[in-house]
């Protein structure tokens, strides 16, 4: 951070230097020339990289490029098929919910489908199997076992 604030005060942004002006009247600005040094790997590094200018465009070019290469080679995991089953669509995201099982009627219910209304998660809904008034307190989590012989 010494050598941010000495990078700082060759080229301040109009509201640093006002910032500073009021705390310290009379500061001379200009470039510093700090030299740094850490015992800690990370944090000589972490100080280069503060400290180092970046090409903008060329790091542009070059995430753009990775991006691109990323979508080529995994882009498929994100794709889905649309209901009518023949276009793909982009997923954006996706939901995992906890399944429980009403305590009434035995069916299990997905938690994120039967609790959630504009997406606020409600303290009271109801199963959509029986009807029951239901809060996620009440429910017990639905369980799958599955069971292997290894030989
Ligand atoms: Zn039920």
């Amino acid at each position: 951070m010494t050598g941010v604030a000495a990078q700082f005060c060759g080229r301040p942004d109009a509201e640093f230097k006002a910032q500073i002006e009021a705390d310290m009247p009379g500061v001379k600005w200009g470039a510093r020339r700090a030299v740094l040094c850490d015992l800690s790997p990370a944090a000589a590094f972490i100080a280069y990289n503060y400290n180092t200018p970046v090409d903008v465009a060329e790091f542009e070019r070059e995430a753009r490029r990775i991006l691109d290469e990323m979508k080529e080679e995994c882009g498929w995991m994100y794709e889905t098929r649309h209901t009518d089953g023949k276009t793909k669509g982009r997923i954006n995201y996706t939901v995992w919910s906890d399944v429980f099982v009403c305590p009434e009627c035995g069916k299990e219910l997905v938690f994120w489908d039967v609790a959630v209304k504009d997406g606020e998660v409600q303290d009271k809904f109801g199963c959509p199997k029986c009807g029951a008034d239901l809060a996620k307190k009440s429910l017990d989590r639905a369980m799958e076992v599955v069971l292997r012989h290894f030989v």
